[in-house]
């Protein structure tokens, strides 16, 4: 029994993982409090879900072939005790594990690393105390950059992504978390436009166009990374 809780799953994606098909877990469990966030219902830690690993095993075994990588997605996978544990099942199956992560808990992302083939890391804000701890609502900028040093270390595959939300973030905000990551050695950097949620009646789409068209933060992420994109 893995000691695992999955808040929902999608079973065949083709955009979580770069370059494989994969099926992906949403785990039940986050610490952040992102105000852009369409998984409120994942947030709560340790509630139960009716969702059945066994099962999940037995699907990937009817898909070994035709699947290549699993996606630990949340929700927040760092809060999950059996995260190690699962994803050696997974990977003893022959899949590839990918990781979508803020970065918490680096003492957890220590442990699992070695099973990981790829890695989604969400940098939320500006490296500051204060701007991170007010778009997140929580205060952990030194283990977010701890997971980042850890990652860069691991020379494992990976990408930052950053969700442009404008009611957050500015675009000089923009371009110095791009100029900080970069110096960092990152060198894949994805900025993603944020969807107004339904409660966000003031934000207009032409807000959320407006933090992604300057030209001087195009050109510098277009310039420096080696992959970089405005994903929409
Ligand atoms: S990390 Fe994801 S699930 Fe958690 S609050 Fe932020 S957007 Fe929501």
């Amino acid at each position: 029994m893995t000691n695992i809780l999955v808040g929902g799953v999608e079973t065949f994606r083709a955009v979580d993982f770069p370059g494989k098909l994969a099926a992906v877990l949403f785990l039940q469990g986050c610490p952040w409090r992102c105000p852009f966030c369409y998984n409120t219902d994942l947030q709560l830690i340790g509630k139960k879900t009716d969702f059945v690993w066994e099962k999940f095993i037995d699907f990937l075994i009817r898909r070994q072939g035709r699947l290549d990588a699993v996606v630990f997605s949340g929700g927040e996978p760092l809060v999950q005790e059996g995260l190690q544990e699962a994803m050696y099942q997974v990977k003893k199956l022959g899949f590839q594990i990918g990781l979508h992560t803020g970065g918490y808990r680096p003492h957890k992302l220590a442990e699992v690393l070695p099973l990981v083939d790829w890695i989604g890391l969400d940098i939320k804000a500006p490296f500051e105390e204060k701007r991170y701890a007010e778009v997140t609502q929580t205060n952990h900028l030194k283990e977010v950059l701890q997971s980042l040093e850890m990652i860069l270390a691991s020379g494992k595959d990976f990408e930052c992504r950053t969700t442009c939300d404008p009611r957050l973030l500015t675009k000089t905000d923009l371009q110095k978390m791009a100029e900080d990551l970069y110096a960092k050695g990152v060198r894949k950097y994805f900025l993603q436009k944020y969807r107004p949620i339904p409660s966000d009646t003031q934000t207009t789409d032409s807000d959320c166009e407006n933090i992604l068209s300057d030209s001087q933060l195009l050109e510098y992420l277009q310039t420096h990374f080696e992959e970089f994109e405005v994903r929409k």
